[in-house]
C-alpha cells in the first residue's frame, strides 16, 4: 500500500524470499527463471542445460505453472546460477505473481478466437514482480475450451468471440474453488484495465497469507463488482496505484547481484 516509502525487513522474512529461491529438504534450493506465458527459446533452454550442467543440477523439472525448476542447487552457487542465467527471477517462492498459464490460442490453434500466448506474455511482463498477501496465479485461454484450466486460477481469463470473460478466486491446492465469472469484457485494454483493478483491490484488503478463493468468499462477490466494475473511477484510481507500486519493484536476484553487501550478509548467513 506504500511502495514507495515501506522499508522492507530482510530478517523478517522467510528463507526462501531471503534467498530468492526455495530450499530443499536435503539444504539445497531450486531456481526457478520466468518464461512469459510459459514460452521459452533454443537460446534460453541451452543456458538452462550449460548452467545445470556446469553446478551439477539433480533434476530438471516442468513445472505445474509452464516453466522449468532447476532442483539442487548449492546455496553458494545461487549467484553464480542467476547469472550465468541472466533471465528475470520467476518468483517461485514468494507471495507474488507466480505464472501466467496459457494455451496456445488463436496464433496457432484452429478453435482459438482470441491471442492466449500474447495476452499472458503481456500480463505476465507487466506485473511480475508485484507483492501479494499471498502466491498469485492467472491463467489466459484462447476459447472456451479452457485448456490452460482457468476455473484454478486467481484470475483465470478466458476468450470468447466477443472479447474476453475474467473469473476470480479460483484455487487448486488444499481446499480447492471453482473461480466466479467476474465479468465478459470486450477489448484488451479494459481487460487489463479490470484485472490491475481487481489484483491492487486484494492487495489492499486481502490478509497477510489469505488467498483469493478466501477473499472473494470473504468480501463477497457482488461486493468487488461493485467496487471495480459500477464505479469507473474506483477502478482507474486502482489501477493507476497498480502502476505506481510497479514502477517501484526490481530483480530480486540482480539486485543482490548488484549489492554486494547483501549479497555478502545473505551468503554468510547460517539460519535457515
Ligand atoms: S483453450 Fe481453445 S484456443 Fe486454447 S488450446 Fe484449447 S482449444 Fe485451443
Amino acid at each position: 500500500m506504500n511502495p514507495d516509502t515501506h522499508q522492507d525487513e530482510k530478517e523478517s522474512r522467510f528463507v526462501n524470499e531471503r534467498m530468492g529461491a526455495n530450499i530443499q529438504k536435503d539444504g539445497t534450493y531450486t531456481v526457478i527463471p520466468r518464461m512469459y506465458g510459459g514460452v521459452t527459446t533454443p537460446e534460453d533452454l541451452k543456458k538452462i542445460a550449460d548452467v545445470s550442467l556446469k553446478y551439477d543440477v539433480k533434476v530438471v523439472k516442468v513445472t505445474g505453472g509452464q516453466r522449468l525448476d532447476l532442483i539442487g542447487v548449492k546455496k553458494e552457487d545461487l549467484p553464480k546460477v542467476w547469472e550465468e542465467l541472466d533471465m528475470p527471477s520467476g518468483y517461485g517462492y514468494a507471495k507474488s505473481l507466480r505464472t501466467v498459464k496459457t494455451c496456445v490460442g488463436s496464433q496457432f490453434c484452429r478453435f482459438g478466437t482470441q491471442d492466449s500466448l500474447g495476452m499472458g506474455a503481456l500480463i505476465e511482463r507487466k506485473y511480475e514482480r508485484l507483492d501479494f498477501p499471498a502466491k498469485f496465479k492467472i491463467a489466459v485461454n484462447g476459447c472456451p475450451r479452457n485448456c490452460a484450466e482457468s476455473c484454478t486460477k486467481d484470475i483465470g481469463i478466458v476468450g470468447n468471440d466477443g472479447g474476453w470473460e475474467v473469473f476470480i478466486g479460483g484455487n487448486g491446492g488444499i481446499k480447492p474453488r471453482i473461480a466466479d465469472s467476474f465479468c465478459k469484457i470486450k477489448t484488451d485494454e479494459e481487460l487489463i484495465e479490470v484485472c490491475s483493478a481487481v489484483m491492487q483491490y486484494y492487495r489492499e484488503t486481502g490478509n497477510y497469507l489469505e488467498r483469493t478463493s478466501e477473499w472473494v468468499e470473504r468480501m463477497g462477490l457482488q461486493q468487488i463488482q461493485m467496487v471495480i466494475l459500477n464505479n469507473e473511477d474506483n477502478r482507474k484510481e486502482l489501477a493507476a496505484r497498480i502502476d505506481f507500486a510497479l514502477t517501484q519493484v526490481t530483480d530480486p536476484w540482480k539486485k543482490i547481484l548488484n549489492d554486494s553487501s547483501t549479497r555478502t550478509a545473505l551468503f554468510e548467513e547460517t539460519r535457515v
